[in-house]
């Protein structure tokens, strides 16, 4: 395909168009910006010196998006007090053209749009002011007064006089994305979503600067203008503030002479667990460790507090883990706006789908900084922080004066951080249980629940079973008297009886007319061939009566007892009944079943099956008290 081409009005150069539907383009041989008139290019202006790069996305770089594939054609480049970041202009196989923008590699996709309502004025909108667009709520979570800084390659509009321009950022709970853009007198609305540098799969990207000896030399040329110590600056074009290590002095890393901002008193020095230039690998990306800060709040009236670690990948961003009495946190922000909500009694946040509940709410003071950072670091600055929790994640809202920042984190232990950064020696123990830390049962108790389930219902089929094949066959069964009072031998032996089948349970039963009396049976079941015999006592009493509350009765007339596994064979009982002396006669009746269903075994296995699932969940919920002994909501506070 030939790409429709045009001379430069000012060098004469042939300026190429990627873009057919382009109304401004800049020439890459004299930097004049020109826009199309009919068929003719006019010079409008000139592009001025440009800051050192930061983005790794450059005009001509590919990618895709929901299985389109978009190039790169065009840029504007803004600045504001906390940095630049660039739109760039993409445009669609298909034509369509949109917005890639890069704020400190934080990435979103979006397109104009047509506002579903009436963009209110400049002078209307505020934080926290909401709409409902397209079926989702988006807040205005920032409002930014920008300094357009330049363009280059091709925009679908005019573009190049523009000084001070006012965003309004909405986010909602599901990383969706809009801008109201006031750079012209009609307010434009911009929506999208925030993307993830790895979905856009991008092709043709800029060499960085750390590749090239150009940039390593420049990045090794820094020194302290206050002690003369070398600096290094890692994060070029995103680092606006960097620490010197050895006076302590911020510098402003946005200054080519790196003016000295402040000078903070270090009380003691302290030495960060993971070293500054440190490089490890999380969730399968590399970071090098470019900053390091402590934060301390008050508990009830002591200093308590964390080191946060600023690791940098030069495509990737910013990420930070976290470190408290040996508990570490893998945190990212997060481009969205969490819905706050109820849950139960307690505050809580949804963030994608997933509930967190509020744990706690602290002040957070910068106590100690070393590094770098994109952000204008101060020593003594505090911020609200809440902090909520779905374990293992923690959701974390910063709250400034500007904005409120969300973060979210999730739990690692000291092994997983020395092992993704190779650290020599062992991290330190972890003491105490953390907010989001996983309880070390809690997974384990749902599946112990599941096989004790399991195993239950095979016990109770096995039990159906047993009742449904018992025969319960009557061997013997035979009326005898017993009359204390006389002086004949109580003990006896009765007839032989055969015992048939398979080894199976015995069960002998007494069936007496005993009234307000009692009697006791020694009894053996012996075999008759062997000799051998098992040897019991049964007490059997019965008494009852009529009282002021009416009739009672305790105990019972009759009784039983299971002898198990008796083998077949021919067996006789010996009998031998002692009543008081003075006690009425009595008739009893010995009755003697086999192979009868017995639940005894099954209910003592059923109990020592529930005994581990149920252990695991004491623990497991003994661990989640501890845990919520010590937020802000537990139930003890
Ligand atoms: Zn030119
Ligand atoms: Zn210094």
């Amino acid at each position: 395909m030939t790409q429709p081409a045009a001379n430069c009005p000012n060098c004469g150069a042939l300026v190429h168009f990627r873009w057919s539907g382009a109304v401004q383009t800049t020439c890459e041989y004299c930097r004049s910006i020109l826009v199309r008139r009919d068929v003719n290019l006019e010079k409008v202006g000139e592009v001025g010196d440009l800051p050192r790069e930061a983005s790794p996305i450059q005009i001509g770089t590919e990618g895709t998006y929901r299985n389109k594939a978009f190039q790169v054609v065009g840029r504007i480049l803004y600045e504001y007090e906390e940095g630049g970041w660039n739109e760039w202009h993409i445009i669609f196989n298909d034509g369509v053209s949109g917005w890639l923008s890069d704020a400190q590699l934080e990435y979103a996709i979006s397109f104009q749009s047509a506002p579903p309502e009436p963009l209110p004025p400049a002078g209307e909108i505020a934080r926290a002011r909401r709409f409902l667009w397209n079926g989702a709520w988006y807040e205005i979570t920032s409002i930014t007064r920008a300094h357009y800084r330049g363009v280059a390659g091709e925009l679908p509009f005019e573009y190049w006089d523009k000084k001070d321009v006012l965003f309004a950022d909405l986010r909602t709970a599901d990383a969706r994305f809009g801008t109201i853009d006031y750079s012209e007198p009609a307010p434009l609305l911009f929506l999208g979503e925030a993307v993830e540098f790895d979905d856009l799969k991008l092709r043709n990207l800029r060499p960085l600067e750390e590749t090239t000896s150009a940039g390593r030399a420049a990045a090794s040329a820094l020194s302290c203008p206050s002690c003369g110590a070398p600096l290094t600056i890692n994060a070029v074009g995103h680092t606006l503030s960097v620490v010197c290590s050895s006076c302590h002095s911020i510098l402003d890393a946005t200054d080519p002479n790196l003016q000295v901002l402040e000078k903070f008193e270090a009380k003691q020095l302290i030495q960060p667990l993971i070293p500054l230039g440190t490089r490890g690998k999380l969730y399968s990306a590399d970071y090098e460790v470019i900053g390091f800060q402590v934060r301390t709040t008050d508990v009830e009236g002591l200093p308590d507090s964390w080191a946060e670690y600023l690791l940098f990948n030069p495509y990737k961003g910013f990420r930070y883990l976290t470190e408290y009495n040996g508990h570490w946190n893998y945190v990212q922000t997060v481009p969205a706006n969490p819905e706050r909500i109820q849950v139960g009694k307690k505050p809580g946040a949804k963030l994608m789908g997933r509930t967190y509940v509020l744990f706690d709410t602290e002040l957070a003071t910068t106590s100690y900084v070393l590094g770098e950072f994109p952000w204008r670091v101060h020593v003594g600055e505090k911020n609200g922080i809440k902090d909520f929790i779905a374990v293992p994640r923690i959701l974390s809202a910063e709250i400034t004066a500007q904005e409120t920042v969300w973060s979210l984190g999730e739990y690692m232990t000291g092994a997983q951080v020395w092992q993704a950064f190779q650290l020599p020696g062992h991290p330190p123990p972890a003491r105490g249980i953390f907010a989001n830390q996983p309880a070390p049962f809690a997974g384990q108790a749902s599946s112990m629940w599941r096989v004790c389930l399991n195993l239950l219902s095979v016990i109770v089929l096995l039990a159906i079973m047993f009742y449904a094949f018992a025969s319960q066959d009557t061997v013997f069964q035979r009326q005898y008297g017993f009359a204390p009072r006389s002086a004949a031998e109580a003990s006896f032996v009765t007839d032989t009886f055969e015992v048939k089948g398979h080894p199976s349970n015995v069960e002998i039963s007494i069936h007496s007319d005993l009234n307000n009396n009692w009697a006791y049976f020694n009894l053996a079941l012996i075999n008759e061939a062997t000799g051998q015999g098992y040897d019991f006592g049964r007490e059997v009493s019965y008494y009852a009566g009529r009282d002021s509350d009416g009739a009672w009765s305790e105990g019972g007339r009759n009784d039983s007892v299971i002898v198990p596994s008796v083998a077949p064979g021919k067996y006789y009982l010996r009998v031998e009944p002692e009543m008081a002396k003075n006690a009425q006669s009595m008739l009893y009746t010995l009755e003697i079943k086999r192979s009868v269903p017995s639940a005894g075994l099954f209910w003592i296995a059923a109990a020592l099956l529930l005994i581990p699932p149920i252990l695991t969940t004491w623990r497991a919920a003994s661990f989640e008290g501890k845990r919520w002994a010590q937020s802000d909501f537990s139930e003890a506070k």
